[in-house]
């Protein structure tokens, strides 16, 4: 069992090497609103987040959080 059942995926991503979160914003225990779709990818290092209407989407998103993060976004341009 998960601390955090409201944490549906966990991973690290290739790009940044940071930890992204997919997060179900009905669930609870979720600190995220559904504005903008019941799913949210969020860097869990800077907590630049982005809403997707879909799990699978937000799922896709997680492999890349320089699209959704300004803090990854500018650490990858830095490289
Ligand atoms: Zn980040």
């Amino acid at each position: 069992m998960s601390a955090h059942p409201e944490v549906r995926q966990s991973t690290r991503a290739r790009s940044t090497g940071t930890v992204v979160l997919v997060i179900d914003s009905h669930h609870p225990d979720a600190w995220f609103a559904d504005d903008g779709g019941r799913w949210v990818t969020v860097c869990d290092e800077h907590g630049g987040n982005v809403n997707h209407d879909t799990l699978a989407l937000a799922r896709s998103w997680a492999s890349s959080p320089e699209w959704f993060c300004d803090e990854c976004s500018d650490a990858e341009a830095a490289r």
